[in-house]
């Protein structure tokens, strides 16, 4: 009989499992998908040889979070860092570049290279202070509240109409809002800001790796940690209700608040359950996978060498892009995220040929096809990549949330990304992982510190679990 159920093996449902297992526990991981991994599973989507990440492909937070840190993620698996982290394409083939170096980054941004470095050189030199902040328990005085004060002022600037107060040109705010677009949210806005700030800074600090092999070998690692202790992965297994479970001590849930309200069979209080009925979802994404036969021919040199580039042109169009999705509508110009993992890891396609990894913001529970918007707007910044591309596959908002129902609506960050979205998540409170039926913790991205495969949510929720129901502090997570 295991000690602990931990339903769903998306990053955080591992990452709270080998907390667990590691501290002595007995730990069965059940998941509804017939292979474990949840946003951070990779497999051949169209072509043998063609290694495609279905959800998760760029990973700028595993070098920073506590848990990856401790877990020595780096030393388990191989992450390649791109020298570009990520680039934004202007019209008249030129692009915005941010290098590892900020020196060189600001080189690049013409008369903004000096505004750039005001702004960021200070976010760089506290990132941890910043990620401190960021990836923990919000409610806390901050450990470095210089870095807290640097990282709000600046949030409040690039969240607000000041954003192009420091800025003469097009470059530097292009680069900018392409990482707070990230936040699929309008802009400006506080929230993208402060998630754009923070990615933008690890861009300049340990960079934004892609796993070799694609974002599986993070959930491999993971799973042969669990294993190593005695942990067990069953996959096929969709838990419907905590009375499937066996009489475990303490049940961890990687699900989203419908599922947990689902599986708590009306047994929560009337006031958590009317917090979990109204918790907010975000807008969807619409993917766009490809298999090309060469590189993409961009116009501008230097987007060849970013792992991720921004596609959406200036600041204005990329934001009037975001209000659009906002206001429920469907960009004919969207803001695209585009990674090529081929670039980095020839192991992801045959000898020649290059995968491409997209997708764009579309209103909740779209079922519309983007697929020839997006390649329009690859097209503009790069001619000829019409020609270039073998074949394409789209997943929809809509069939997102049937691959994974913790998307819900298509929402991958598994609750919106507004201000009060990241506070209240689900519930505003100091341990926002305790639900009110004892032993039972939801470890999800719909917990602090939300979306993006840095597995704090459940190392959160099992810190807690650990405590309170097992008397046990945290164990040592390194190999
Ligand atoms: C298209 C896309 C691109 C992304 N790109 C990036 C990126 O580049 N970088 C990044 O950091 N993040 C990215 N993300 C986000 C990232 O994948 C998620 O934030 C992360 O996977 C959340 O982890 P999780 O463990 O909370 O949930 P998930 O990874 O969603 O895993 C939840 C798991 O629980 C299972 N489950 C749910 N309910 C049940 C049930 N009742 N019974 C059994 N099992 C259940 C699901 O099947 C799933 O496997 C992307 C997401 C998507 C969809």
């Amino acid at each position: 009989m295991p000690d602990v159920a931990v339903v769903g093996s998306g990053p955080n449902g591992l990452a709270a499992a080998v907390t667990l297992a590691r501290a002595g526990l007995k730990v069965h991981v059940y998941e509804a998908a017939a292979s474990p991994g949840g946003g951070v599973r990779t497999t051949e989507l169209m072509e043998p040889g063609h290694v495609h990440d279905i959800c998760s492909a760029v990973h700028p937070m595993v070098l920073a979070s506590p848990f990856f840190r401790e877990f020595g993620l780096s030393r388990r698996i191989r992450l390649e860092v791109p020298e570009v982290s990520y680039g934004s394409p202007l019209d008249g083939g030129r692009a915005a570049l941010a290098y590892r170096s900020l020196d060189k980054t600001a080189a690049g941004l013409g008369r903004d290279g000096a505004a750039f470095r005001n702004l960021m050189g200070p976010l760089v030199d506290r990132v941890d202070g910043i990620t401190d902040l960021t990836l923990n328990q919000l409610l806390r005085v901050p450990r470095d509240p210089v870095a807290a004060g640097l990282f709000g002022l600046r949030t409040l600037e690039q969240g607000s109409r000041l954003w192009g107060l420091r800025f003469r040109e097009d470059l530097a705010p292009a680069l900018l809002t392409g990482v707070a677009a990230h936040a699929v949210s309008p802009l400006p806005a506080l929230a993208a800001a402060g998630a754009g700030l923070m990615l933008g800074a690890l861009a300049h600090a340990d960079g934004w790796p892609v796993p070799l092999g694609g974002s599986v070998a993070i959930a491999e690692a993971m799973i042969a940690d669990l294993e190593a202790h005695g942990g067990v992965v069953e996959t096929g297994a969709r838990i419907g209700s905590l009375a499937e479970l066996p009489p475990v001590r303490a049940t961890l849930l990687d699900v989203a608040p419908p599922g947990l309200l689902r599986m708590a069979d009306g047994k929560f209080p009337d006031r958590y359950r009317r917090t979990l009925e109204s918790f907010r979802f975000g807008n969807g994404a619409c993917k766009v996978d490809f298999i090309l036969s060469g590189p993409v021919p961009w116009a501008a040199p230097g987007l060849a060498d970013a792992g991720t580039v921004h596609v959406g042109g200036t600041r204005e169009e990329m934001a009037e892009a975001e209000n659009l999705v906002a206001a429920g509508r469907h960009p004919e110009r969207p803001y695209v995220l585009v990674s090529q993992p081929s670039r980095f890891d020839a192991s992801r396609a045959p000898a020649g040929r290059h995968i491409l990894w997209s997708y764009c913001h579309v209103p909740a529970g779209s079922t519309v096809d983007m697929g020839e918007a997006v390649i329009t707007q690859l097209e503009r910044f790069a001619p000829g990549f019409r020609d270039v591309v073998v074949r394409y596959k789209v997943t929809t908002a809509a069939a997102l949330a049937d691959y994974n129902e913790n998307y819900v609506g298509g929402d991958f960050s598994a609750g919106l990304m507004d201000l009060r979205g990241l506070v209240q998540r689900p519930v505003l409170g100091p341990v926002p992982w305790r639900t009110p039926i004892p032993g039972v913790y939801l470890c999800s991205s719909s917990t602090p510190p939300g979306p993006g495969v840095t597995g704090m949510p459940g190392f959160h929720a099992a810190k807690y679990a650990l405590k309170d129901i097992f008397g046990l502090r945290v164990p040592t997570l390194s190999a």
